[in-house]
């Protein structure tokens, strides 16, 4: 990117210095034509900071999920939010299958075992279990709900289910043979596994809550790999600490990097089980980041040269949402 940019003539500025108004980050907004930021570890591109980047065209999330951008604030200021849809969608899936395995099959726990010298099976083994047989929903049924569909196919689940908008075309549905529950509580208490694979806006913050999660089944497992703040932190600490949940677990979190003493850090389940959180790493493998890194150079290019973007890609343009629903759905 560097070496491209710089043949075109621009500045290129990279940082991670980005809390506080003396930040390199807030230092170089000021004159900045165009972000480009990753959910990771995400540059949140709030308001107040809007109005000091007066130059500010495009801000480019190198990934997927562009909710670290205020984006009605990036309407009113007719600022393009593009993101490179699509670019980790499997790296997401992958990790996904993975996080319910070892949640369902008390793999962490089991491990922890044995590298503190230990060997008590049965501690370990009451909390194991086998994914054949259970029911598995996805809360949103996209290119990321899709793939998890797909990729559980083979395992012999009792039933697929997802929660959605919209049914997934008939030959899509047909090839992993899922069903879709229109009502959400009905949904929540049918799977002994539940994956968010939704994008945070207003209808989807705090969505699974002590409220919500009365509807979980008892003992039923979380993964959310989506956005932290799509569930509610303290309430999912609570019901994993209780055995209300057998386990959580995913990548994201509703505060990026996490405080050390988030709830999510050293939550435990009856006999350790059911922490399964890792840092925001499931979307950026390394085949990932070639693929976004790509996808940031075509949308960047489609911009120096007055081109239109992938509508894929475009979250806002020109004041308003585009094609996809998304941050506008209630
Ligand atoms: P996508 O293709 O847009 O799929 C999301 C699906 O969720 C769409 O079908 C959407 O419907 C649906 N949806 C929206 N609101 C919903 C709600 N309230 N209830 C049920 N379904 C709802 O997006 P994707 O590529 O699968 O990605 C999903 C999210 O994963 C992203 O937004 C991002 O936040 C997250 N993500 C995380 C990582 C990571 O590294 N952990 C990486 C990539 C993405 P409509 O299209 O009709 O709105």
């Amino acid at each position: 990117m560097r070496d491209w940019l710089k043949s075109l003539g621009h500045e290129y500025i990279v940082t991670d210095d980005k809390e506080g108004p003396s930040s390199e980050f807030q230092k170089h907004i000021k004159d900045a034509d165009v972000l480009i930021s990753t959910p990771f570890h995400p540059t949140y591109l709030t308001k107040e900071i809007m109005d000091t980047a007066k130059n500010l065209k495009i801000a480019v999330t190198a990934g997927v999920g562009s909710d670290h951008v205020d984006l009605n604030a990036a309407n009113e200021r007719k600022i393009t939010v593009a993101e490179v849809t699509g670019s980790n969608v499997v790296s997401v899936a992958e990790h996904v299958v993975m996080t319910i395995l070892t949640l369902v099959r008390n793999y962490q726990p089991s491990h922890e075992m044995i590298t503190s010298g230990n060997w008590q099976v049965s501690n370990v083994a009451r909390d194991c279990f086998d994914l054949e047989g259970k029911v598995v929903g996805t809360i949103g049924a996209g290119r990321i709900g899709y793939r998890v569909l797909q990729r559980l196919k083979p395992f012999d689940c009792k039933e697929l289910l997802y929660y959605d908008y919209a049914e997934l075309p008939a030959e899509a549905n047909k090839a992993v043979g899922a069903r879709r529950v229109e009502d959400l509580n009905e949904f929540l208490s049918q799977c002994d596994v539940i994956t968010v694979n939704a994008p945070l806006h207003e209808g989807t913050r705090n969505l699974i809550n002590k409220d919500t999660l009365k509807h979980v089944k008892k003992g039923a497992w979380i993964v959310n790999t989506a956005r932290g703040a799509i569930c509610n932190a303290e309430d999912i600490a609570a019901a994993v600490q209780s055995g209300q949940i057998s386990g959580y677990g995913g990548d994201v979190w509703n505060v990026q990097p996490a405080p050390k003493d988030h709830p999510w850090r050293d939550m435990q389940g009856p006999r350790g089980r059911g922490n399964n959180m890792t840092p925001h790493m499931s979307g950026t493998s390394l085949d990932a980041q070639a693929r976004y890194a790509a996808g940031t150079k075509e949308i960047l290019d489609n911009f120096f040269h007055g081109k239109p973007q992938t509508p894929a890609n475009v979250i806002v343009e020109n004041g308003q949402y585009a094609t996809k629903a998304y941050g506008q759905r209630k």
